[in-house]
């Protein structure tokens, strides 16, 4: 599976924000956004007035980078948002806000969405009592998620949600912290995103 192996602090960097790519390590004065907050390159000191396309390109690149999905699966998303009856910016973000990874990391049983891919994929999460280890799995309303984990793993989960205690699970989430598992009360909002996301941005660059 493909997926992007530069340097994270300069994907935040180059969006201008935190994206919270490399879990502890983000939430300590070492993130790399802290301590450089401006565009990476010699030239990133530069103020550069950017046109309407490089806005609408930027906001792209930071939802794909948050989400860690790459170009071509972005675009399946947009197409299928497109096809779906609705808004096609909000439905953008409500179908990557349902990935199980994104859900795992929401949860806060992991300190990024990278972590919470792994511990998909090493075969700890059961939806609806089956197991599954596709992190693009879409979880859809009613659904229960739920952690299967042996000993060793469980206590770095463990650990993981002692990290995340201070991010708030979503309201479309009912979250039981002692039974570590979830409900979907209902399909996630724009308003859900952890991140101010201008939607129309991306919707207006695939429109082009
Ligand atoms: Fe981004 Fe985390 Fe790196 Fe900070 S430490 S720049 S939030 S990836």
């Amino acid at each position: 599976m493909a997926r992007y192996t530069g340097a994270n602090c300069r994907l935040c960097r180059r969006s201008g924000e935190k994206l919270f790519l490399k879990g502890p390590r983000c939430y300590t004065p070492k993130c790399g956004y802290a301590k450089r907050a401006c565009p990476p390159g010699d030239h990133g000191q530069n103020r550069i007035k950017l046109s309407n396309y490089g806005v609408q390109l930027k906001e792209k690149q930071k939802v794909k980078w948050m989400y860690g999905v790459l170009e071509r699966q972005f675009r399946i998303y947009f197409e299928k948002a497109a096809r779906t009856k609705g808004v096609t910016g909000r439905i953008l973000l409500q179908l990557l806000e349902r990935r199980l990874d994104n859900v795992i990391f929401r949860m806060g049983l992991a300190s990024s969405r990278v972590q919470a891919r792994q511990i998909v994929r090493h075969n700890f999460i059961y939806v609806n009592s089956h197991r599954t280890n596709i992190p693009s799995f879409l979880v859809d309303k009613d659904d229960i998620i739920e952690l299967k984990a042996k000993e060793k793993a469980l206590k770095k989960i463990k650990e993981n949600m002692e990290l995340s205690k201070d991010r708030t699970v979503p309201a479309w989430l009912a979250f039981n912290a002692n039974e570590i598992k979830a409900n979907v009360l209902r399909l996630p909002e724009k308003e859900d995103s952890e991140s101010a996301i201008q939607e129309q941005l991306i919707v207006e660059l695939y429109s082009k």
